[in-house]
């Protein structure tokens, strides 16, 4: 069996656009473009022509950063869109599911919402530190469950998923479901990555983003990692040109090795500052919990959620709430500069104080 036997079959067969020719050198009146750059365009290609129907260079050096073959990867606007790509390529409308676990990534339920396909939770285990419900997940499947999201570090609890729970999910899955495996927060956690899962099972397909540990959220770009069969197929769920000329020469530039040392120093720094945070959170009486956190950012559970979140803003800061029963009093607090968890811990701190006098 091929792990396209669980998409969408229609889109197997559909046949792809044929994009106008490119040929450095020759002047190419073949794609209705303007002839002149835009004033101020300081592209290195020129924004007044098309970007590559698929950022080919960029996805070679992506694979050379991630380890992979290029015909592994598919260079996508953020990971949100990889996410797109797969619920829409995998999932009839108004017939499949997906498996989620919450708390988690809000966008798979999105994205599901608006293919019209189902969503089945089977939430973390809040009491085993959010644990995945291996049997629980495993339950949920049926016959028209077509992908299973897992995220790890999870987004917004924070820790990394167990190993052996994520194993047994792939291989008990393998002819049944895709996997998705989630690594936004990767670069954050000690934890060596899914990649070794990947390549052991055609179904297991990783997603990652540079829009953390590059600092480049503002570029969109994220990426799908998957056997070369299911970025064939995904090739055909997503049109040509969608990635963009700056966004391409933005990330060339992060993948430099000077740009990377320095990326490397700040991941660094920010888990420091995570441990710092964390410690000093724990100490204040608003928190009941910190929880343990492999990402950028640290999740508390507090006696009043709404009351730490207002704390902040008048001291400045924005810090994030969730409207859900699951996440009640939860506070998740990205991890900033020194400077900004100073002043956050500080507003924290006085306001305990201040209920204390
Ligand atoms: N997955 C997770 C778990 C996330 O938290 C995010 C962003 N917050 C994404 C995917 C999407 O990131 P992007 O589209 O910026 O790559």
């Amino acid at each position: 069996m091929s792990v396209l036997d669980l998409a969408r079959a229609e889109l197997r067969s559909i046949r792809p656009y044929t994009p106008g020719q490119w040929e450095p050198g020759l002047v190419r009146l073949n794609a209705n473009e303007s002839p002149w750059r835009a004033p101020g365009d300081t592209t290195e290609r020129g924004l007044n022509v098309y970007p590559p129907p698929r950022p080919s260079m960029l996805t070679a050096k992506l694979a050379v950063h991630y380890g992979v073959d290029g015909r592994e990867i598919l260079v996508t606007r953020g990971s949100s869109e990889a996410i797109d790509v797969l619920i829409r390529g995998f999932c009839t409308a108004g017939r499949d599911a997906i498996v989620i676990c919450p708390p988690t990534f809000d966008m798979y339920r999105l994205y599901a919402g608006i293919q019209n396909a189902a969503v089945v939770r089977v939430p973390l285990l809040a009491d085993r530190d959010y644990a995945l419900d291996v049997d629980g997940v495993l339950g949920a499947l049926d016959s028209r469950t077509k992908i299973v999201f897992i995220c790890s570090p999870n987004n917004p609890t924070g820790q990394s998923m167990a190993r052996a729970d994520v194993e047994r999910i792939c291989r008990e899955t393998a002819g049944r479901a895709l996997v998705v495996l989630d690594e936004a927060y990767h670069e954050f956690a000690e934890a060596e990555d899914f990649g070794a899962l990947r390549a052991r099972y055609d179904h297991v397909v990783l997603l990652r983003t540079l829009s953390k540990f590059v600092s480049l959220a503002g570029v969109r770009c994220g990426l799908l990692i998957a056997a070369p069969e299911v970025i064939e197929f995904s090739q055909n769920v997503l049109p040509p040109y969608t990635f963009p000329t700056p966004s391409i020469e933005h990330v060339l530039q992060a993948l430099s090795t000077d740009s990377l040392r320095v990326s490397e120093e700040r991941v660094a720094l920010l888990k420091r500052e995570r441990a710092r945070l964390s410690a000093a959170l724990r100490d204040l009486p608003q928190v009941r919990e910190v929880y343990s956190s492999d990402a950028n950012f640290v999740m508390v559970k507090a006696h009043d959620g709404t009351a730490l979140r207002e704390t902040a803003r008048r001291a400045g800061i924005l810090v994030r709430t969730f409207d859900d029963p699951l996440l009640v009093d939860c506070v998740r607090i990205t991890v900033g500069r020194p400077a900004d968890n100073d002043l956050l811990l500080r507003a924290l701190s006085g306001a305990s104080r201040g209920a204390d006098a």
